[in-house]
């Protein structure tokens, strides 16, 4: 392996804020809505120019359920409100009936808390609930490096259409996915056993409608009946092993650039192959939206004070800061601990959404996006209340006690017993 060395240069400090947020997806929404909500300056940072992560431009556009599968809703907050506003202009598919407008608790074990959404109508939304409450976005922009003093992150080094830059931070919540800004900073991180395999979505206009095709390896189990209600089974043999792919074997990490571009035209191609497969039965049938970012699952993420594995299904966890049903079978319930957010290295530091900290088995249950949106309100509520803690030596030493009453005050359940 050869290296160079690259010459020091000086970064121009561009913003100051209380709460930088890295990564506009569902759990950087959710983080820089619940900071800017408890009263921080908010800087959100976005690689892309739209939000919402891989539910808006990877066109996953199932808001996958808010419920334990038995009737009863586990996630609320902001996880609820934004699978309101995803769909504000209306379900594509789904419309959750029995949850929104008081169904009987027969139809919310039979009809699960969980609805498609438009992906551009979420996106451009998600843009203005952010814009009015005060947090700056800054698109095209990517965390390129962390600065510290000691084990504290002083410094976000981003890179835009201007250059290098850099942003003064009080703390910083790592929303990227991959636990980008974790790596950078120094922090320790975990792969994903086993990686990726290739997916790649697109809605194409068929016959005077528009519909989406989940093509490769999807979040549903083949079970022949095909439509949304095949995503949320009623068994418990699902496994992602069983669903039908278009990898013929090849996984990849989802933290290597030129593996990740392998990926993307791979997938691209076998998305074209079968759009022209599909043009030769029916010469109306057009893509209309391609996903335009890669497909990724569980790539790398934070190895946190806490990592829960699914053992503890249905048990008490004193740090809970929210919960998440199980998306592939009914039943179990998670309670996620505030130490799966954050670790012992740097201590303004968490992680939200797909890349907290959990074994490989729970990562199937966390990364989906109503838990994203958990994690992203509770690291952006811990950090507006950081803010205020001069006598606060990190995120281990907030007061949990304070932080599960602020949620619980936005409306969290913290824990299975009281819902
Ligand atoms: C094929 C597939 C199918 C899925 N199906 C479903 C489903 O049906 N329902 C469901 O609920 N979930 C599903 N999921 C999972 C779910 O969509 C995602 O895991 C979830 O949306 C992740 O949210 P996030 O905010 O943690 O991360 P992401 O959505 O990945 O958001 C990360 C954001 O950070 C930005 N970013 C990355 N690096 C940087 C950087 N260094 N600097 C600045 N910005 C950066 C990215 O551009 C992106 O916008 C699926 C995922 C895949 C891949």
């Amino acid at each position: 392996m050869e290296y160079i060395t690259e010459p020091a240069r000086r970064a121009r400090i561009t913003n100051t804020c209380d709460v930088l947020v890295a990564g506009g997806g569902v759990a950087g929404i959710a983080a820089a809505l619940a900071a800017a909500r408890g009263g921080a300056s908010v800087i959100l940072l976005e690689r892309e120019y739209t939000l919402g992560g891989m539910a808006t431009l990877g066109l996953v556009t199932i808001y996958l359920p808010l419920d334990d599968g038995a009737g009863r809703q586990v996630v609320f907050g902001i996880g609820e409100e934004l699978l309101k506003l995803s769909i504000a202009h209306g379900a594509e598919a789904n419309y959750p009936s029995a949850w929104l407008d008081g169904g009987t608790l027969d139809e919310r074990v039979k009809n699960r808390y969980v609805t498609q959404f438009n992906p551009h109508l979420f996106a451009l939304r998600a843009e203005k609930l952010l814009t009015d409450a005060g947090v700056t976005i800054l698109y095209g922009t990517l965390a390129a490096g962390a600065v510290k003093r000691e084990d504290a992150i002083t410094h976000i080094i981003t890179e835009n259409k201007s250059g290098r830059g850099a942003i003064a931070v009080k703390s910083v919540i790592d929303c990227t996915g991959d636990a980008d800004v974790c790596a950078l900073a120094g922090a320790k991180t975990v792969k994903h056993a086993k990686g990726n395999a290739l997916a790649s979505w697109y809605y194409y206009y068929s016959k005077g409608a528009v519909a989406l095709k989940m093509f490769g390896l999807a979040d549903v189990v083949p079970d022949g009946g095909g439509g949304l209600a095949a995503a949320v089974p009623d068994d418990t043999s699902y496994d992602n092993e069983m669903v039908e792919s278009l990898d013929n074997g090849f996984r990849f990490s989802g933290v290597d650039g030129a593996e990740l571009s392998r990926a993307v035209i791979a997938a691209h191609q076998r998305m074209y192959g079968d759009i022209a497969g599909a043009r030769g039965a029916d010469d109306t049938y057009v893509p209309v939206t391609i996903s335009s970012i890669p497909l990724v699952r569980m790539s790398r993420r934070l190895a946190g004070v806490s990592t829960p594995d699914v053992d503890g299904d249905r048990r008490f966890v004193p740090d809970s800061i929210g919960m998440t049903g199980d998306w592939r079978r009914r039943g179990p319930v998670f309670e996620v601990p505030f130490g799966a957010l954050y670790s012992s290295d740097i201590k303004n530091l968490l992680a939200a959404g797909r890349a907290i900290s959990v074994t490989d088995a729970l990562w199937d249950v966390t990364r989906v996006i109503p838990p994203c949106a958990v994690t992203g309100e509770a690291a952006g509520t811990a950090a507006a209340l950081y803010i205020d803690k001069e006598d606060c030596d990190g995120f281990a030493s907030l007061d949990i006690a304070e932080l599960q009453n602020k949620l619980i005050s936005q409306g969290v359940a913290i824990h299975y017993e009281r819902t």
